[in-house]
């Protein structure tokens, strides 16, 4: 990675995110200071951890490791019914894709089409405020400013806020003991780093990426598919959606489903907000657009499955914090009747340290075993319906088509005649094809 891309990168990196969950334990120091002792116990650590005096804000960059597994230009995914051949991409062109790091315009060619795809849809897109905050940390809801917002979160069904979802939102895995396991905010130099300790424990996972992000590191990416991971959506730019217009919420899920596309050929079918920022505004958009929110699980306001792993790296979460924010997920995860999705981050140095050496050792010896999965597999669905064009839509029904049979969405008017090649070839399949099921009278209509 030169220089410039890796500054890149870092500028886009949020600055902090949202803590959800309450802080269970503190590190003890002993008298001396110099010994640092933990309140939580682990099943099991690896050999070759970082040792954990060594995770925090401060330390020194480790190294980096290389994709031990290159993904080959058109090379066919035969793990997934139907996808095409890898794409074979030499370079990522700058002038094809918007800035990174910030919301897209909303006037280019493309994302005019996006909108009038989501319109072509007849979706009824709430009509609330947008939330306000500093663009790196997300909306909170106790600030002033969003005061309306907040004493109205049931109604609009504001997630950061009382934890709010709907039917067609994916909170947890319906299973007992069925992990969903997710990382946000990649793909980031240390992405390699963990999927090396995936594959040697066989172990796969959901990454919900970033779009700019996989301008830099398209390789892993592809490296990550042909591996058998889910890829899976977390906006262009990393900007909480609720303070973003209609168009510039259409332009973030639609610059990421195309650039995803472009590199591996698929376009994913779910979608994480940063910060788990969603109400019903973002969440129409998103279901309109093909694309189920999925959340991680939270049994209350302030009961979220948050490692808060993320704030390792600014030094507001020590590695202590974060560990037994993960202990408090076992717990959590042992005494519900389903599964769990939770939240961690491949972004940071730290992050990968403390899931490689610390977090998932520790899962896969507890005891009753824990089922760990991509998000997709863990609802009973295969990889392939992951994407939109490979998704079978007779067991499993286009996302907004299920959306609005679950009441989450309405539909007004009739929806534009759209042609089946054009739905076949469209990156936003499952909408045209939506629109097409609905001129089919497969869609009751209000
Ligand atoms: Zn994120």
């Amino acid at each position: 990675m030169t220089g410039r891309k890796r500054q890149a990168l870092l500028a886009a990196l949020p600055a902090a995110v949202v803590a959800h969950g309450g802080r269970q334990h503190h590190a003890r120091q002993n008298p001396s200071g110099s010994t640092t002792s933990y309140t939580f116990s682990l099943a099991a650590t690896n050999p070759t951890a970082v040792p954990l005096s060594a995770i925090n804000s401060l330390q020194p960059s480790s190294a980096t490791k290389a994709l031990h597994s290159t993904a080959v230009a058109g090379s066919v995914p035969t793990f997934i019914s139907g996808a095409p051949p890898l794409p074979a991409i030499t370079a990522l062109r700058a002038a094809d894709y918007p800035d990174p790091d910030k919301p897209a315009p909303t006037d280019s060619p493309e994302v005019k089409r996006w909108i009038q795809e989501v319109k072509d849809t007849g979706v009824v897109i709430p009509d609330l405020s947008l939330n306000v905050a500093a663009p790196a940390t997300g909306p909170i809801c106790t600030a002033p400013e969003n005061a309306a917002a907040a004493a109205n979160s049931t109604a609009r069904c504001w997630w950061t806020c009382g934890g709010c979802t709907r039917a067609s939102d994916i909170a947890d895995c319906p299973t007992k003991l069925d992990w969903g396991l997710t990382f946000d905010d990649g793909p980031a130099p240390y992405t390699p780093n963990l999927m090396e300790y995936l594959d040697e424990k066989q172990i796969k996972a959901t990454f919900f990426v970033v779009g700019s992000r996989v301008f830099y590191n398209w390789q892993t990416l592809q490296s990550q598919y042909m591996g058998q991971h889910q890829i899976a959506i977390h906006t262009w730019s990393h900007y909480a959606l609720t303070t973003l217009t209609n168009e510039q919420i259409i332009a973030e899920l639609g610059w990421s489903k195309k650039i995803i596309k472009d590199v591996l050929g698929v376009t994913p079918n779910m979608m994480r907000p940063p910060y788990g920022d969603i109400d019903d505004r973002v969440r129409a958009i998103s279901l309109a657009m093909g694309l189920t929110p999925v959340m991680w699980t939270r049994l209350g306001p302030n009961s979220a499955f948050n490692t808060n792993d993320f704030d390792i790296h600014s030094g507001t979460v020590t590695v202590d914090q974060a560990l037994s924010g993960w202990k408090s997920v076992l717990d959590k995860a042992n005494t519900i009747d389903t599964g769990f999705i939770a939240l961690e981050h491949d972004i940071w140095q730290q992050t990968v340290e403390v899931a490689t050496g610390y977090i998932l050792p520790d899962a896969l010896a507890h005891q009753p075993a824990f089922k760990i999965q991509p998000v997709v597999n863990c609802l009973a669905r295969t990889m392939s319906d992951a994407y939109v064009e490979t998704n079978n839509n007779a067991t499993n029904p286009p996302v907004f088509k299920q959306a609005v049979d679950a009441g989450v969405v309405k539909v007004s008017g009739k929806p534009k005649d759209t042609s089946p090649a054009v739905s076949a070839q469209s990156a936003a399949g499952g909408i045209l094809s939506l629109a097409g099921l609905m001129l089919g009278g497969l869609l009751a209509m209000p």
